[in-house]
């Protein structure tokens, strides 16, 4: 039987040699828990609400300062709930969260999912387009476009890539999405796409079905809908 390992390495490969074939070939890479792993920037805000709460309640800030990498949920409300903090305070919490998680200095708090900046390289230097397109919206292209930057991404607005944000944050990320992929599509042939949300990547199989869909295993928002079979599940971008 071949190791999970390498039937992601052979699959990431066969991306690139499909782009080698096709100058110029598309490829659709989401950023959120797909390029980037948004575990630390969750951490960094928990560990910010400890410290407000600290002098009122030292025992809830101790319950937030022990949530590890490990125990993060999609959902920040769920993840302080499995820690045991009290329903109020969690309400509090996510108000807290929500007003610095979409902030430009936050993103920057971000990591990488392994091996994501040599391959959006390696899919440039083999002639494709990357193509960046994230639910965060324009007023956080300025810390999206930083955060690209410091890892050594491709950068966007140059010919080998694209970033397309979301025109207004309340947009819903779905219809986003599938208006533009109609324009993706227009501008050319698409190999493949990166996601990590099924919805998501069932919506880029439609739209592209001769390309190859990738579905990340990082997290995603828990909606009841499966990948379609078609579509390949990998851990990260090792190869
Ligand atoms: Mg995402």
């Amino acid at each position: 039987m071949t190791a999970p390992e390498s039937r992601q390495a052979r699959l990431l490969d066969a991306v690139l040699a499909d782009v080698e074939a096709a100058p110029g070939a598309q490829v659709v890479f989401d950023l959120d828990d797909t390029l980037f792993s948004t575990a630390r920037r969750h951490l960094r805000i928990l560990r910010e609400f400890a410290e407000l709460v600290e002098s009122a309640d030292p025992e809830a800030a101790g319950l937030l300062r022990a949530i590890d990498r490990e125990s993060l949920r999609y959902s920040v409300v769920d993840t302080v709930r499995g820690a045991g903090l009290r329903e109020a305070l969690a309400k509090d919490l996510r108000e807290f969260w929500f007003a610095r998680f979409f902030q430009n200095r936050y993103l920057l708090e971000d990591d990488v999912v392994s091996g994501a900046p040599a391959y959006c390289e390696e899919v440039a230097a083999r002639g494709g387009t990357v193509v960046y397109m994230t639910g965060r919206d324009e007023g956080m292209r300025a810390g999206t476009e930083e955060s690209l930057a410091r890892h050594g991404f491709p950068k966007p607005g140059e010919a080998s890539a694209r970033l397309i944000l979301k025109p207004t944050f309340d947009a819903p990320d779905f219809a986003f999405k599938a208006e533009a992929l109609a324009r993706v599509k227009a501008a050319g042939r698409v190999a493949a796409s990166f996601e990590n949300e099924p919805a998501h990547v069932n919506l880029f199989r439609e739209t592209f079905p001769a390309a190859r869909h990738f579905l990340l295993e990082t997290k995603h928002s828990g909606r009841p809908v499966l990948p379609h079979p078609d579509v390949h599940r990998i851990q990260d971008f090792r190869r």
